[in-house]
């Protein structure tokens, strides 16, 4: 059943949710206001879903919800930021009231977790696309940047690489995907704790959405430096090995949301400690060298070619 735009707005994205205190102005005026605390910065995201390119067409309601909410909450984490609120720009090709219910229940599903609050956004009408800005904070200054890596500095990345382009692989080839693993694709969990836990540890930081070897790329050119990767390093998942002999998906595939960050040696003890108190894998892969260019070396120690690096747009 079809419902009216602003009824729309009121029944799936304002009613129902909890009102943060830091919120003066929320959905239902030209623009929303929030109170930023004095010594405090905010960090802006934006993330844009688009059917059948950043999702199967078929995924479910619940999922693209989720998801556009979970890869700009990757963002903030990989910047350190603590999640408050967010703003939903939804372009529908009409408003079935059984989408629209599951929908906003995986956005606000997640956005609970971490006590988000929808602040205001727009209502189009067209093929359907899914565009989320959301907002943190962090302490003046503490921002983690892409820009700070330095020769020497080890290389990590939290979880394990290429489950998701795994189970998209699978289902491209129309292969059967256990749960599990549609569940990499379909509802990545953002690594928000870990950002945070990072913030005075990481020289740099990035969050691994289109392929583990491009958004490094990102690091070293922001960074002015090179790196050396270990491809027989890579975390890998059981479910990983069980479908792939090689690692080109887990160098190369998207949509992994884990943290790659840098780090000097004399932080490793604390990169542990994380590790531990998180229980989340956080993986030494190489190391950061002054010669700009990067390698990644197969289980002979030998240069792998390094075709297509991640997913590009254009
Ligand atoms: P305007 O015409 O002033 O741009 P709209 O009619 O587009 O306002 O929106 C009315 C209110 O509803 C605004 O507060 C806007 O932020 C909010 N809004 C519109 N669409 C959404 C949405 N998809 N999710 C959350 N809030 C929305
Ligand atoms: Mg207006």
């Amino acid at each position: 059943m079809p419902v009216q735009e602003f009824q729309l707005i009121e029944h799936y994205f304002r009613n129902g949710q909890r009102q943060r205190e830091d919120v003066v102005v929320g959905i239902g005026d030209d623009g929303a206001v929030v109170r930023v605390p004095a010594g405090q910065e905010l960090v802006l995201v934006m993330d844009t879903l688009v059917s059948g390119v950043h999702f199967p067409i078929n995924t479910a309601a619940y999922d693209i919800g989720w998801k556009a909410l979970a890869v700009n909450l990757s963002d903030l984490a990989a910047m350190g930021a603590r999640p408050n609120w967010f703003t939903l720009a939804l372009t529908l090709p009409d408003t079935e009231t059984a989408w629209l219910e599951e929908f906003s229940r995986g956005l606000f599903d997640l956005a609970s977790q971490y006590a988000m609050q929808l602040i205001g956004g727009d209502t189009t009408s067209g093929p359907l696309s899914v565009t989320v800005q959301a907002h943190g904070l962090v302490d003046e200054g503490e921002a983690m940047l892409r820009s700070g890596a330095r020769p020497g500095d080890r290389i990590y990345v939290s979880g394990t690489l290429g489950d998701a382009a795994v189970a998209l692989a699978g289902l491209q080839s129309e292969a059967s995907v256990t749960t599990a693993l549609r569940e990499r694709l379909d509802r990545p969990r953002p690594r928000l704790e870990l950002g945070q836990a990072l913030i005075d540890v990481a020289s740099a930081c990035i969050d691994v959405s289109d392929g583990l070897l491009a958004d490094l790329v990102h690091i070293l050119e922001s960074s002015g430096v090179g790196a050396s990767v270990d491809s027989t390093k890579l975390p890998l998942s059981d479910a990983y090995r069980e479908h792939e002999s090689d690692v080109n998906l887990a160098l190369s595939g998207g949509d992994d949301y884990e943290l790659l960050f840098t780090a000097d040696p004399d932080q490793s003890s604390r990169v542990e400690a994380i590790a531990t108190q998180l229980k989340t894998p956080l993986t030494c892969i190489g190391e950061i060298t002054r010669d700009t260019t990067m390698q990644c070396l197969d289980a002979q120690g030998t240069p792998m070619a390094l075709g297509r690096l991640g997913f590009e747009h254009f």
